[in-house]
């Protein structure tokens, strides 16, 4: 290829054009030429921000609405996963609060939701309580958390997943505090706990904190409470075959 189109595809980082797998059939005009070369850098481009998007969701698993069982998980219906699944709470940024015992399927549907949500588009940050603690209590001497605030601060989705499982101190509240009051108006946020609202308090150590962390994460949001069995427990899988003899 010429190379003055090389350097100039470079410049204006058309890279369909200099990493030579870009073809087209023969005898187009110059107009449906030009529509092939930009719907493939087009196509090209979203193909890499997607993996961008999987990439800094770190989700660790992949789960989706489809394969959650909603006969065994009362705690939501199959009409209220549809609607999650259209994502439209995401742009009118209601919140979402899953609650319930271990095993009952939280971590799950919040997973589902990022999947879909970073499919489509959004930024989704998917991260532990105990990991984000972390992040907030070192990004000012670590590049690597640093970096990971920088992603979850500009991110439209923010998944908090088990808050409650671990205690956290007055100064780490405080640091969570400040970040939902900083994000709760211009992103989705989506927290999974096996505590209700007044193990909140007593986890963050603080009632008033507490208050007004659920007044800013409430005033839009959606509440859903897991009291059912624990799937992981019904759904037990053994390595030995209860029926064999060996
Ligand atoms: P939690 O976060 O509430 O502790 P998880 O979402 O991690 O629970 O669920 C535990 C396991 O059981 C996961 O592998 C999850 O996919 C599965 N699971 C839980 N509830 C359901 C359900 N209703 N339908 C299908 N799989 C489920
Ligand atoms: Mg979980």
């Amino acid at each position: 290829m010429n190379h003055e189109i090389i350097a100039l595809a470079k410049q204006f980082r058309m890279s369909v054009l200099y990493d030579g797998r870009f073809s087209t059939s023969d005898g187009l005009s110059n107009e449906e030429y030009l529509l092939e070369l930009l719907r493939a850098e087009a196509k090209k481009r979203e193909e890499r921000s997607a993996a961008e998007r999987f990439k800094q969701a770190r989700f660790p698993t992949f789960k989706s609405f489809e394969e959650f069982d909603t006969d065994f998980q009362r705690g939501v219906t199959g009409k209220q996963l549809q609607t999650l699944a259209k994502l439209e709470w995401l742009d009118a940024l209601f919140n979402l609060i899953l609650i319930g015992p271990p095993g009952t399927g939280k971590t799950h549907i919040a997973l589902a939701i990022g999947n879909k949500a970073a499919k489509e588009g959004y930024r989704v940050a998917f991260t532990t309580m105990d990991n984000l603690v972390h992040v907030l209590k070192t990004w000012e001497i670590s590049k690597k958390s640093a970096c990971r605030l920088g992603w979850i601060k500009k991110c439209d989705l923010l998944i908090i997943d088990e808050l409650g499982y671990l205690p956290v101190s007055r100064t780490e509240a405080n640091f969570f505090f400040a970040l939902i009051s900083e994000m709760y108006e211009k992103a989705s946020i989506v927290i999974t706990s096996n505590k209700g609202f007044d193990g909140w308090a007593e986890m963050l150590g603080d009632a008033v904190l507490a208050t007004a962390l659920l007044d800013r994460l409430t005033h839009r949001c959606q509440i859903l409470n897991f009291t059912d069995d624990s799937y992981r427990l019904k759904n037990r899988k053994q390595i030995f075959d209860s029926k064999g003899a060996d």
